[in-house]
């Protein structure tokens, strides 16, 4: 293979490496010589590609091991004090920021719940940029930048819709709160998207094709083929909670009739078990009662009867139940699979795997802050030429 001269493609090739080393120190803490099996470039590249990632604080190296051959090896591994992506969210009923490092582990998680679905857009963003203050504050880490979930349609970085939390609705939330925390910018996307890359990113933990199903007051779903978030034509992609699962049925806060949400969103499930919190429905299904186990169970039919189409539609092989679904999942996963034995077409011969996220009410921060860590991997540059004091807020380590 002839390869195009110039220093364009240098850095082309480098940029490469760098991520492949980056992708590679993913699997874990290891030797320059095993970084070089991983990612099957030469020892003398990795040590030389690893060298501005160690002056930078991104890596570091651990003390020598002696590996009883050879030179003894001085492990690799992610920072603990590198710089953080923070992932934030706000739901129907809670706020929640959870602080990532490179490498996916948590250095810092705090939620704080609420019911936002009268709350003006300024009450959200103080509580929410106080949240991630105070998150940020308890990890001592510097952040790389922010991720936001919301509950609704986000297009260009506006919420379209967002039915549940109505505040949200036309809003640049990203750039109001990026306004908050002094901060570039914030990236938005919704939260059912968010939690399904949770589960692609920095880790694949449910193979390349899977449905994130988000179940709270709202029902949404992130769709992933091939590896990749199915977002649509516009990004609208994955509204489960608005499917009709019956012609002219119950009124939904979308305006339509006979959405999936108003029979197995979270809202229906507890109007039908008589309870008012979700911790009350969690003691009553504890103690057995018939009641909430058979609300739970009529829920997970109508949320089986939607998936069901879905997966007619688009082919999946694994459903994976996350938010408040994940904490009844032993009631609420038997009504789900028996539509999906009768609904799936293909289910004789596929059989469909149904389990709890398992990531369960983190998925949603960890995949906001995924969107920061993705992109940092992906141009190891801005990494490499990140400077904390140009970050957020006015803060300074470097006193
Ligand atoms: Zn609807």
């Amino acid at each position: 293979m002839t390869l195009p001269p110039g220093p364009v493609h240098l850095r082309q090739v480098r940029t490469g490496n760098l991520q492949a080393l980056l992708r590679a120190m993913l699997e874990g803490p290891a030797s320059r010589a095993e970084l070089a099996q991983r990612t099957g470039l030469t020892k003398a590249t990795i040590a030389s590609l690893a060298e501005p990632l160690l002056r930078q604080g991104i890596l570091t190296e651990d003390p020598e091991v002696n590996t009883g051959r050879g030179r003894p090896s001085r492990p690799l591994r992610f920072s603990d004090a590198a710089p953080v992506a923070i992932g934030a969210e706000i739901n129907v009923r809670h706020l929640a920021v959870s602080v990532q490092r490179l490498d996916g582990s948590t250095a810092a998680t705090r939620r704080v719940d609420l019911d936002n679905r009268r709350r003006g857009v300024d009450d959200l963003i103080d509580r929410l940029a106080a949240l991630i203050r105070a998150t940020l504050a308890e990890s001592g880490l510097e952040p790389l930048g922010f991720g936001l979930a919301v509950p609704g349609i986000v297009h260009d970085g506006t919420v379209v819709h967002a039915p549940n939390v109505p505040a949200l609705t036309g809003v640049r939330i990203g750039d109001r709160l990026a306004a908050a925390l002094a901060a570039p910018m914030v990236e938005v996307d919704n939260e059912a998207n968010l939690a399904a890359l949770a589960h692609v990113w920095p880790h694949r933990l449910a193979g390349d094709d899977f449905v994130y199903v988000s179940g709270d007051v709202g029902v949404g779903a992130g769709i992933v083929l091939g590896g990749t978030l199915f977002r649509g034509g516009s990004g609208f992609a994955g509204e489960l909670g608005h499917v009709i699962i019956e012609r002219g049925g119950r009124p939904c806060s979308c305006g339509s009739h006979g959405c999936v949400e108003q029979y197995a969103g979270l809202q229906a499930i507890l109007a039908t078990a008589g309870h008012q919190r979700l911790d009350q429905l969690h003691n009553a299904l504890r103690d057995g009662d018939t009641r909430s186990r058979s609300a739970v169970n009529c829920a997970g039919s109508a949320l089986g009867t939607a998936l069901a189409s879905l997966i007619n539609i688009c082919d999946v092989a694994t459903v994976l139940l996350g938010g408040s679904y994940a904490t009844v999942f032993d009631e609420f996963a038997p009504g789900v699979r028996a539509e999906l034995g009768t609904g799936v077409l293909a289910a004789a011969r596929r059989p469909v795997a149904l389990a709890a996220s398992p990531l369960g009410r983190d998925a949603v921060t960890r995949g906001a802050a995924g969107l920061i860590t993705h992109r940092y991997c992906l141009t190891p540059e801005l990494l490499l030429e990140f400077d904390p004091n140009a970050t957020v807020d006015g803060r300074s380590t470097t006193a």
